[in-house]
């Protein structure tokens, strides 16, 4: 049986990017480029005023205080989106915005805040150093300087950077397109009314919103009974149209878990089970190209497995670099006790407190109690060789849920 980070490893060795597809600066937010991007445009595009002020020349100042102003002739007023008109001369000066573009013979900008204006004349009561208050052209980027690296993930900054340098289009990474298959001849629809030995398919809702997390398009195949041959053709389904399959439910040992056969009967079984708990029963395949997830049907099992295997390798298919999450250390407050041989994954609630994170276990009645895990805002790991653990004493921990 595989542990933990080996069967990671597995799944993320088997894991290639999506194509790339151009679109528009919006579509692509959330999404990773797939080319680095050069720069068409300087930035600043001209020279302008980083300051609501006076555009004049340094020179014309030196003495200027509090106590002694000079006085400047105010020659033209350059509001931002202007084009100035008039060179600046000795003794003149041009009122000015932020943002507007900078005349030519000033070589400073006075702050309004320090001057006194009189119709056509200002006093200023203070001196300001040769090319201060002015943001020079290209002294951000210069044109053709590399702006992002190829796998940089689009959040607010970058497509507002992609957007100073007029990128409408941009190439990235598609999003993974994920078909979704609930099993198991027990499970019905949401909202339907529950006959006798019924239960709602709730995972899929914790999947998909997940799904949803990881940027990842969603096929949604429904549901599909106990059945190897019903079970195929919602597989081959799945495989027509997306880059991944998962399933939840029926890769246990019970008689009717028929998953696992029908996967090895169109494509192959990488591995099945890993030394973790929840999610031990988790299987991984490949049919054809296609990666395939078997998530176990136990509810925190599949929402767990999922976080833990199926998120890293939505993530690097997307292009991202950061596919796991950090883990940490953090103050046990309780004392805990399980069951030594795997890896735990146990719900527990993180708090920060004069500079340390803290790990409160959840009471929990196994992997059933979804409920535990809506109190839980994050996982601790416990070795596998180890059963017991005392309050105070420090734990691997991470945050869960996006
Ligand atoms: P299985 O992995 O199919 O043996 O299922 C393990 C447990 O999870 C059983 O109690 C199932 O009824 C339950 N289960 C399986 N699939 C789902 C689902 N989609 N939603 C909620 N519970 C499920
Ligand atoms: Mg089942």
């Amino acid at each position: 049986m595989l542990s933990i980070d080996k069967a990671r490893q597995v799944i993320l060795n088997n894991v290639k990017e999506t194509p790339a597809v151009t679109v528009d600066l919006m579509s692509a937010a959330g999404a990773c480029l797939a080319k680095d991007i050069y720069s068409p445009l300087p930035i600043p595009l001209f020279d302008n005023s980083a300051m609501d002020g006076y555009a004049v020349r340094a020179a014309d100042l030196r003495g200027a205080s509090q106590k002694k102003s000079i006085r400047l002739k105010i020659i033209e007023e350059i509001p931002a989106g202007h084009i100035p008109r008039q060179r600046i001369k000795r003794g003149e000066a041009a009122l000015i915005m932020t943002g507007a573009m900078f005349p030519a013979g000033a070589d400073t900008v006075v702050v309004v805040e320090a001057t006194k204006r009189e119709g056509k004349w200002v006093q200023v009561f203070c001196e300001t150093g040769k090319g201060e208050n002015i943001r020079k052209k290209g002294e951000v980027i210069r044109r053709g300087e590399r702006l992002l690296k190829a796998c940089t993930l689009i959040r607010p900054p970058e497509a507002a950077l992609l957007a100073t340098v007029n990128k409408k289009m941009v190439s990235v990474y598609r999003r993974p397109r994920v078909a979704l298959i609930s099993t198991g001849s027990e499970v019905v629809p949401l909202g339907r009314r529950l006959g006798p030995g019924q239960i709602v398919d709730s995972n899929r809702y914790g999947v998909m919103l997940q799904l949803k997390a990881c940027g990842a398009d969603v096929i949604d195949l429904g549901l599909v009974r106990d059945d190897r041959e019903a079970i195929k053709r919602k597989l081959i389904k799945g495989i027509r149209r997306a880059d991944v399959v998962i399933t939840i439910g029926g890769v246990s040992v019970g008689q009717w878990d028929f998953v696992k056969e029908a996967v090895a009967g169109l494509g192959r079984i990488i591995f099945w089970k890993v030394k973790m708990k929840p999610g031990g029963p988790l299987t991984f395949g490949k049919i054809r190209d296609k990666l395939y997830f078997g998530l176990p049907g136990n509810p925190v099992s599949t929402l767990v497995v999922f976080e833990q295997m199926v998120r890293p390798a939505l993530l690097k298919m997307s292009g991202r670099r950061d596919y796991l999450k950090p883990v940490f250390t953090a103050v046990l407050e309780r004392d805990y006790h399980g069951q030594a041989g795997k890896v735990r994954l146990e719900r527990i609630f993180l708090r920060y407190k004069n500079g340390k994170y803290f790990a409160r276990p959840m009471r929990s009645l196994g992997s059933g109690d979804m409920r535990s895990l809506t109190a839980a805002n994050g996982l601790m790991i416990v070795p596998a060789n180890i059963s017991r653990l005392r309050k105070g004493q420090l734990v691997s921990a991470q945050f869960i849920g996006i």
